[in-house]
């Protein structure tokens, strides 16, 4: 797993981040995502790949690469993906090209996937991931939130409400884990997070160099 390195507002080379937004569907993961791309010019985020249909006001190539099932095999069978899952019955997967090409480019990347995408990246990465979960503040909640976005037909909301249980159940398979009960103080923790993660000692490869001309 290639980690390119950057260079931080200070000037020294660090390694990029992976950084990990999981939730059960509903939770504000999107618009904690959406703002903090919004904010952050050195985050970007990996476009998967889905079998699934496209929502109403899905754009491809933004919100997903849309792909049929054949196209998605073709894609697992060339070793393309860094992960892929089965999430709702359809298929989703990062793709092994994206995530290169935005750390090639010197920015972190924000991953919007399951548990299972998040543990798969874990070990492709050997543990250099950071890995935020983010809890509704109750289930009648998060139903009510997913009534309320109006995307899904009520069956695809009680698969949903069912598949929540089961990925909350996988929370302690993550390194952060926040409850988005006021999204702009979620979203600030988070960013918190990622800015705390970015000066990680360890990801600063090039700060033993500046530590050396301090001390000459
Ligand atoms: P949705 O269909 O609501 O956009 O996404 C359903 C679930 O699939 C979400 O929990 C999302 O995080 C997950 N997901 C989206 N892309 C990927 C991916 O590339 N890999 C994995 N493992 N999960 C993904």
């Amino acid at each position: 797993m290639p980690h390119s390195t950057e260079t931080d507002p200070h000037g020294f080379k660090r390694r990029g981040v992976l950084f990990v937004l999981s939730s059960p569907s509903g939770a504000g993961k999107s618009t904690i995502a959406r703002k903090l791309l919004a904010a952050d010019e050195h985050l970007q985020m990996s476009v998967s790949v889905t079998t699934r249909a496209m929502r109403p006001g899905e754009v491809d190539g933004v919100d997903y690469h849309f792909v049929d099932l054949e196209r998605f095999r073709e894609i697992a069978n060339n070793h393309e993906f860094l992960e892929w899952a089965h999430v709702f019955n359809h298929r989703y997967g990062t793709l092994r090209s994206t995530v290169e090409e935005i750390l090639d480019s010197g920015r972190d990347v924000l991953f919007d996937i399951d548990w299972q995408g998040a543990q798969q990246l874990f070990q492709l990465a050997g543990g250099d991931v950071v890995r935020v979960f983010i809890l509704p503040p109750s289930f009648v909640e998060l139903r009510q939130r997913l009534v309320n976005r109006a995307t899904d037909s009520i069956e695809v909301i009680d698969a949903r409400m069912a598949r929540a249980a089961a990925e909350v159940s996988h929370w302690d398979g993550y390194d952060y884990v926040l409850v988005n009960d006021d999204v702009d103080q979620c979203y600030r923790s988070v960013h918190t997070i990622l800015n705390a993660e970015r000066l990680k000692r360890s990801r600063q490869t090039g700060l033993i160099g500046f530590i050396r001309g301090l001390m000459k």
